[in-house]
């Protein structure tokens, strides 16, 4: 009895964790097809292409395997220095499904940040992504802290060749400590990792989250809400 239940218990666990994270692959490939019109080719294609549109997958649907080029495993430019110069002084040029339709189903993806001196790259969350991070050059300070209800910072400074891991989910940041720019390259365990900015999320979103139930979920006055609110 008890080996059942712990075998039941295993058996969620485990279907769990498989929900919550890109799907394996069962096929070499299956580059992104945004229009859908991937599914077969020939004559049928033309009904296939309107029929597709009635499909949602979870990911994008494969183009023609017969079709598939090496440009679309390919993306160029990263090593392009981002544009810093806004408020908070960092820059992400992420490289996902968006830009390699050839990462559809692979469960992975990448991204550049650039960091001006003193630059935030302000916390956020990946709700699909856990996060590998190597500094290429300067020094960051970074950290996630764990969920409720500990809320323990992780963090620490890292240099140069430093590498550092943000959990799946949990709400992390970095910061560039240092008078000159720095640059930093992530891998992300989704091809589609998502990003929650809290500030844009809590107090940028569209319609706005009522400013008197922030105040109380901030235990601070609602023309302070306002203020942040209006930097969003
Ligand atoms: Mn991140």
């Amino acid at each position: 009895m008890a080996s059942n239940i712990l075998l039941l218990g295993l058996f969620i666990a485990t279907f769990t964790v498989s929900l919550a994270s890109d799907p394996s692959p069962l096929q070499d490939f299956c580059v992104a097809n945004p229009k859908g019109s991937g599914l077969v080719h020939n004559g049928l294609a033309s009904l296939f292409l309107s029929l597709s549109s009635l499909f949602r997958v979870n990911g994008f649907t494969c183009k023609d395997p017969k079709l598939v080029q090496a440009d679309d495993f390919f993306f160029s430019g990263l090593n392009v220095t981002g544009n810093t110069f806004n408020p908070v002084g960092s820059k992400v040029t992420p490289v996902t499904v968006t830009q390699i339709p050839g990462l559809n189903t692979l469960g992975i993806s990448m991204v550049r940040i650039d960091f001006s001196p003193s630059g935030v790259n302000p916390p956020h969350t990946h709700p699909r992504a856990t996060e590998i991070l190597t500094v290429i050059e300067g020094s960051l300070e970074v950290g996630f802290v764990t969920s409720n209800p500990n809320n323990s910072l992780i963090s620490k400074v890292l240099e140069k060749g430093d590498v550092f891991v943000f959990p799946q989910g949990l709400v992390h940041f970095q910061r560039n400590t240092a008078n000159a720019s720095a640059v930093a390259i992530a891998g992300l365990s989704s091809q589609n990792p998502g990003v929650n900015n809290i500030g844009n999320a809590v107090f940028g979103s569209n319609p706005p989250i009522p400013d008197d139930l922030l105040a109380k979920s901030f235990q601070v006055d609602a023309k302070t809400v306002d203020l942040i609110q209006s930097k969003f």
